[in-house]
Formats: structure tokens, sequence, C-alpha cells
């Protein structure tokens, strides 16, 4: 092997342990840690971090990854090695162009932020926070510059979340999405809403363990390479190779909360524990795409999850666990399952209005990113998207601004990954049917694992290899398009609700 190449594998080596220890630690500090060593914990990932960091940005390792950019190296690299370096390199030359002093002073406002917005929710009061948030705005702008002093902003943030992706292309597909929403939305909203007070009671929670257990293994996780356990919010990590393990919180009151987050987080570490063991020590191993994975999650969750038939083979068996189950007709988990109602929360969203509250998010981002609305204005901003998409307003910040917590650590940008993600699984649920025919009769005799495989064959073992982009040019010959998604949307609710 080439002594650069084998240089740069050794670099990757490095940092999958340090991203092993990092993962094993913030593991530990979500499910486990007691109170009194949080601190300590925490500390050791900021060690831990800013080791990696610095390996990372390293005048050595840039010089490499320089060498390797060169023609003549370049071409003898595989198409793993390739993406590597380009990815490697266009993250090193954005990080040392940021002052280590600017750096230090953006992690600290960040975390104050974060605690201020913590506080701010409690309290119900935007006034604590917006100062903050205010801070964070223009240090985010300000660390995109210099990161990419040529471009917008809001671009490269974008960019960060979603490799290869524009406010250009998202644009487009919202607003085909909003247009394409509106007329059904009304039409659900004339019609008659399900009566679900069957499902009212108290649940086990050992139970709904099991019951966890036993829909992981039915979709394709696999045990022998995963685990799981309890946190405050659901959420899936690699720790190492051969390990990807997933979270998930229970309510007494709610079981439907804690099957569809089981679910979601076993369609992210499906992927995750699929891509091929020819990528260790490339950084395709290591998908941050975040619209690319959040398709695989969704793609469980609400496109099986949430179709009748996916329930056929089991219904029967969460009785077997959940005895109060037996006295919920299967059409009325069915309809609980799929209400759609506009609802002031994103994450108790149905998978329809969903679509809503991340549009709304994209458009406050762009209004934010193009200097058109001041800190103080974004709530009142909030409320009347509110009104206009939802048709609903909040009554207090809680409800509205308030909610999320990715504002106040910078992850601008990084909604609109969620619903690209649904946006792809239109893409992905078109041509699946077109290669193995209706999903509806697979998922009724229990064949779930034969779309589970073509998923791991079409995307999943080849980990980040490809943009999301080119994965959907690659396996549905189209560009991204939000038709497909739509016309889901209108099949499925048209049936539900008899319109
Ligand atoms: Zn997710």
């Amino acid at each position: 092997m080439n002594n650069a190449v084998s240089k740069l594998k050794e670099y990757m080596q490095k940092f999958q342990q340090y991203e092993t220890i990092e993962n094993l630690l913030y593991w530990d500090l979500s499910t486990m840690t007691p109170e009194k060593g949080v601190e300590s914990k925490a500390d050791a990932i900021g060690y831990i971090s800013t080791e990696a960091f610095r390996l990372s940005t390293s005048d050595e390792y840039g010089a490499l990854l320089k060498e390797l950019s060169t023609p003549e190296q370049f071409e003898q690299l595989d198409d793993a090695l390739k993406v590597t370096v380009q990815r490697e390199l266009r993250n090193y030359e954005r990080f040392v162009r940021v002052p280590e002093d600017f750096y230090t002073e953006y992690v600290t406002c960040k975390a104050r932020s974060q605690k201020a917005w913590e506080a701010a929710k409690k309290a119900d009061d935007y006034s604590l926070y917006a100062p903050h948030l205010d801070k964070i705005i223009s240090m985010t702008k300000q660390y995109v510059h210099y990161m990419e002093p040529e471009l917008p902003p809001y671009e490269v943030l974008i960019d960060m979340f979603e490799e290869g992706m524009d406010t250009y292309t998202i644009d487009r597909i919202f607003d085909e999405l909003k247009e394409g929403l509106r007329p059904l939305l009304a039409k659900i909203k004339e019609s008659k809403q399900p009566d679900l007070s069957a499902l009212k009671g108290t649940y086990d929670i050992p139970a709904q363990k099991k019951l966890q257990e036993l829909l992981l293994s039915y979709i394709g996780f696999d045990f022998s390479m995963g685990a799981v356990a309890e946190s405050e919010h659901p959420f899936t990590t690699g720790i190492g190779s051969g390990d990807v393990r997933v979270t998930n919180h229970f309510r007494e009151d709610d079981p439907i909360a804690a099957i569809f987050s089981a679910i979601h987080e076993g369609g992210h570490a499906i992927f995750d524990q699929n891509i091929s063991p020819v990528y260790e020590n490339t950084v395709v191993r290591q998908v941050n795409l975040m619209g690319l994975h959040e398709s695989q999650s969704r793609f469980y969750e609400n496109i099986l999850g949430r179709n009748r038939n996916f329930w056929t083979p089991l219904y029967e068996k969460i009785g077997d666990l959940l005895p109060q189950f037996r006295n919920i007709p299967f059409e009325t988990f069915y309809r609980a399952i799929n209400e759609v109602k506009p609802s002031l929360i994103r994450i108790d969203a149905d998978e329809v209005t969903y679509c809503l509250h991340i549009i709304l998010r994209y458009e406050i981002e762009r209004a934010i990113f193009n200097d058109e609305v001041t800190t103080e204005e974004l709530p009142s901003l909030w409320n009347d998207k509110m009104e206009e998409l939802l048709g609903i307003r909040p009554s207090t910040d809680a409800e509205g601004i308030l909610q999320d917590t990715h504002w106040s650590d910078g992850s601008f940008g990084y909604f609109p990954s969620y619903l690209l993600g649904s946006v792809y699984d239109g893409m992905f649920l078109e041509q699946i049917e077109k290669e193995l025919g209706s999903i509806d009769e697979l998922l009724a005799q229990g064949k779930i694992m034969e779309i589970t495989k073509w998923l791991n064959k079409n995307i999943h073992q080849n980990g980040s290899l490809y943009t999301s982009a080119e994965v959907i040019q690659r396996i549905c010959q189209k560009e991204i398009s939000a038709k497909p998604l739509l016309n889901y949307f209108n099949r499925k609710y048209s049936e539900i609700y008899s319109l």
C-alpha cells in the first residue's frame, strides 16, 4: 500500500477510537449516569472531542490530505478513499479557517444558550432566552462565514447536515408539498374524526419493553450487534464496529409513543448495522447525511409501521403482552396511529401535518439568515406562520418557539433534513413497489424482511458513499420530487377518512 494511504488509514483508525470512546461516554451519560457523575462524564467528552478536533485540524493531517488529493495520487484511490479524502479535506479547510478563540467562545455560548433555553421553556418566558438566541444567531452567521466566506451562510448550514443539498431544491420540494397538502388537509378537517377513547388506560412498562424487543427483531434489528436502554429522549448511536444501540422512553399512559419510537430508532439502527465492513477506516462508515438517515427511520416508522398490514401478523401478539389490546378493536388502533389533526408540538405531530411543522421552521430559518427578522419578532412570526400553515395559534411560547432545542445549540439548517427524509421515502416506496410488488401484500404476509433486504442492498450497505441525491438518482433514476410522497398521503388518507 502507498505510504500516504496507510497514513490516512492510521488517522481514520485513531478517529474511530476517539469516536468509540466519546459515544460510549455519551451513551452512559444519557442512560445510566447518576446526577453527581454527570459533570465528570461531560468533562471527559469535552476532553476527548477536543483531542479529536485537534488531530483533524493538525498541519500534518492537512498536508497528508492535500498530498492525497493531487491528481496522480487521487486517481489511484478506490471510491471510498476518494470520498474520504474529499470530505476530510473540505472539513479540514473549513475548520482551520475558524480562529481558535472564536471557536472556544462559540462552544461556551452554545452551552449557556442551551441552559437558558431549558429555563425559558420551563418558565414559558421567551425573554430569558432571547438575548442568548440573539448571540447564537450572530455567532453562527460568523462561524459559517469563517468556514465558507464566499457562500451564503444558510446554504453552508444546509450542506453541513445534508451534503449536496441547497435551498433552491428545498424551496421547490417544500412548495410542492405546501400546495399539495392544502386540499388534503381541508378535506380531512371536514370529515368525521375517530373515537379513540378505547385506548385510554395504564400499560405495564416491562411488557412494553418486551413488545419493543419483539418489534425490533421483527423489522430486522440484529441483537447480536446491538442493545437497548432507556433515556429521556430516544436516540441511536454506534459504539465502535459491530455495536449499534437504541434507546426509548416509556410511559404508562401511552404505549403507542414507545412503539413508534422503537420502530423509528430501529430504522436508524438497521441502517448502521448493515453498512458494509469493507468501509472500516473510511468516512463512508459514518452517515452524516441527516436526510438520508432520517429517511430510513421514517420509512420504518411511517411507511411500514403506520401501514395497516404491518400489524396484521402482529396485533394478536401485542394483546398477549399488553392484555388491554384484546379489548381495543384493530380498526380503532389503526385509526389512532393515523389520526391527522393539526397540533402545536412537532414531535407529537402525525406524519401529514408534520411536514408543515418543518416548513414553518425552514421558512423562519431562511428569514433569520436573510436578515429579514429580529430576535424579538421571532415568537410572533412563529405564531403567524402556525396560523397560516396549520390553522392554529399557540397561546404560549412554550407551545410555540420554545419547543425545540435545535436553535439553542446553533443547529440551524438541521430541520429540513427531517422532511427531506420523508420525501425520499415517497420515492423509495414507489421504487420498491415497482421491484417487489405491493408493500401491503408483503406486510400482510409477514414478509417485511424482503423489504429490509431491499433497503440493505440498495441503501444501507453503501453507508455514505453517495449523497442522498446520488442515492435517489441511482435507485429511482429521477431527481428528487415530493409527488410520490403526496401520492402516498392522498391514497392512504382518502381511504382512512373516506374522502
Ligand atoms: Zn430520527
